[in-house]
């Protein structure tokens, strides 16, 4: 007879076995889903990113966690976006405000002095705004500040060209023209829309309706010269802005920066 008969044997192995499935069942339903939660948590707090959960699970609070944190995840990404775009726009208008502006006009200039391609900051001032404000009342002049803007970005057409409001009642636009024609072309386009738009000011030394002056730097000749001249460039749109002024207003000046006016 043998020593152990073949139902002992089973259940031995069986005893053997069951300890084995049972940890490997813990594993695959508890263990691992809760040590790929942890690692990717303990990652997120590393990169300080928000990231949604990517585990299956057949366990149903495991699922309902899962999809809760993912909702919140997404609400805070949400949020984020919400902020980062905020934060480069104006509240008013609607358009790039001046630090978005002030962020993207260090690469468009290295991007125009890099690959030669002529570049123009253009200042836009609305004519004696200050008193349209106190005939109209300020709520008006958010509606005509808006007005504004908005006929702007219609101008605005190139890829590279960048509107913002500068500040007040002044915008500044990046515009990369091909020549100085085409500068001129834009500007007079710009200055013929506003016109257009005939929205009244009773009050304008210049005209029956809002007009807005114009004062462009261009630069022509593009090139590595231009490195330090960033800053100069602004200066120069705001000299011919306030040329613009002093000649009448409801028109434009062009200054060019070349290598030989440069820093
Ligand atoms: P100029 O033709 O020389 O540019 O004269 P101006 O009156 O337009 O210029 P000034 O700098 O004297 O006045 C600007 C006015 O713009 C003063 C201020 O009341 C108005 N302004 C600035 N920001 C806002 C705004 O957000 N909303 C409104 N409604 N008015 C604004
Ligand atoms: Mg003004
Ligand atoms: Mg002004």
């Amino acid at each position: 007879p043998s020593l152990i008969d073949r139902t002992t044997l089973f259940s031995i192995l069986s005893l053997l076995l069951l300890p084995i499935f049972i940890t490997v069942l813990v594993w695959f339903m508890f263990l691992e889903p809760i040590s790929h939660m942890f690692k990717q948590i303990s990652d997120m707090e590393k990169t300080g990113e928000a990231d949604s959960l990517k585990i299956r699970s057949y366990i149903w609070e495991f699922q309902v966690f899962t999809q809760t944190f993912n909702n919140l995840v997404s609400k805070i990404k949400s949020y984020q976006h919400k902020l980062e775009s905020d934060s480069q726009t104006d509240g008013l208008t609607g358009i790039n405000n001046r630090r978005f502006f002030e962020d993207s006009y260090d690469s468009a200039w290295r991007f125009s002095a890099r690959n030669n391609l002529p570049i123009s900051i253009i200042m836009i001032d609305i004519d004696f705004f200050k008193k349209y404000n106190d005939f109209y009342g300020h709520q008006e002049g958010d509606e005509a500040l808006k007005s504004v803007a908005k006929i702007l970005q219609v101008h605005t057409r190139r890829a590279n060209d960048i509107l913002a409001r500068y500040g007040g009642e002044e915008f500044i636009l990046l515009h990369q023209p091909d020549t100085y024609d085409h500068l001129t072309e834009t500007l007079e386009g710009i200055l013929d829309s506003i016109n257009s738009a005939q929205i009244p000011h009773e009050k304008s030394g210049v005209s029956d309706h809002i007009t807005v002056s114009a004062g462009a730097c261009l630069v022509e000749d593009p090139g590595a010269w231009m490195k330090d001249n960033k800053d100069l460039a602004i200066k120069i749109a705001d000299q011919a802005l306030y040329k613009a002024k002093d000649t009448g207003r409801n028109r434009y000046y062009i200054s060019r920066l070349n290598p030989n006016s440069s820093a």
